[in-house]
């Protein structure tokens, strides 16, 4: 129960205070619990908070709980929480208007306490299922960091804030030296094993919020850091090829050192609506190739020349 209750959150809208109190009592075992007593309150806290289930209330002043649902439904970050409904009106075209409009359960007043209880818990064993497939979707099996899915979820969301907030923001590929020599030297598990303490090591040098390292695949990985110019870029990348020596992983078959080491493309850029984030990733592809063709365990970063006028005293 208490497992449950740290993992989930329930939002109880009802505008009768009565109703909310037992309801809250009804699944405060199972959840944490939020409560809001109207339509717009609703829509305030589910935006804020994201929670695990809604209970709707359907008949409310002003914002009924239809209202409500097709709000929810038609924003992005809203649209996938679980929505029950529970209501005096037990009318059957209701209760089809409200599983039609995207609610997953529909309960009448006046409810039967386990009943609410059953299928409160019902829900949130259906979201605590899709909360681990999401998981396993947006994460690298070998390495437990994000993987290529998540990055591209990023970087699409991350590039949008960054051009409304007129910031830079840096993407930086990120390659193992010489990894198929290491591979036949020491064999592929060795080689896994590189790769897993490489990801952690730099999930490590990822110090703001919102800084973020993927593996794109094989033996490359992506940086992404918002909100930041290439000169925190480099600093931060510098620590990332510093670090992965630190681990001082014998490398026999390098050309470039006697230790595992990384060579990284990085390009900052202040996006806008000419610029597209896959090709700011090409670009630093590019750059990556720069850094290896210049003797690899190094940086090659590029920026891209504009920043917004508003911003010119700030870089
Ligand atoms: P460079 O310095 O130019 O990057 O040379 P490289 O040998 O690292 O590059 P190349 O692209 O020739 O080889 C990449 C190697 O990475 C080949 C492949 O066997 C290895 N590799 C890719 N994915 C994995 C993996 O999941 N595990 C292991 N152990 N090796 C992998
Ligand atoms: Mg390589
Ligand atoms: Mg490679």
């Amino acid at each position: 129960m208490n497992r449950i209750k740290q993992d989930f959150s329930i939002l109880i809208v009802d505008d009768d205070k009565t109703n909310r109190r037992i309801l809250k009592e009804l699944v405060e075992d199972e959840a944490r619990v939020l409560l809001a007593k109207n339509g717009i309150q609703a829509i305030e806290k589910a935006t804020e908070f994201l929670p695990d289930l809604i209970i709707l209330d359907v008949v409310m002043p002003d914002m009924d709980g239809f209202k409500v649902i097709e709000t929810l439904k038609n924003k992005r970050e809203t649209q996938h929480i679980p929505i029950i409904f529970i209501t005096g009106n037990t009318s059957i075209e209701a209760e089809e208007k409200g599983l039609r409009l995207g609610a997953v359960d529909y309960i009448s007043k006046p409810f039967h306490a386990g009943i609410v209880q059953a299928r409160v818990h019902t829900q949130l064993q259906s979201s605590a299922q899709r909360k681990m497939l999401d998981e396993l979707a947006h994460h690298d099996s070998l390495t437990g960091i994000p993987n290529r899915r998540h990055f591209d979820e990023v970087i699409e969301r991350e590039w949008r804030n960054c051009m409304q907030a007129q910031q830079a923001i840096t993407i930086a590929v990120v390659d193992v030296d010489y990894f198929k020599n290491f591979n036949d030297t020491y064999g592929h598990l060795a080689g896994d094993k590189t790769l897993r303490a490489v990801a952690q090591v730099l999930k490590s040098q990822m110090i703001k919020p919102r800084d973020f390292v993927a593996r794109l695949g094989g033996e490359e990985f992506v940086v992404v850091l918002p909100e930041t110019d290439s000169h925190r870029a480099e600093s931060v990348l510098h620590k990332c090829i510093n670090a992965v020596r630190e681990l001082d992983i014998s490398h026999s078959a390098s050309n470039c050192e006697s230790c595992v080491t990384i060579s990284v493309g990085c390009y900052s850029i202040f996006p806008d609506s000419n610029s597209k984030p896959l090709d700011a990733l090409e670009i630093a592809d590019k750059c990556l190739y720069l850094a290896k063709d210049s003797g690899r365990n190094r940086i090659h970063s590029q920026q891209s020349n504009q920043a917004p006028a508003a911003n010119l005293h700030l870089v």
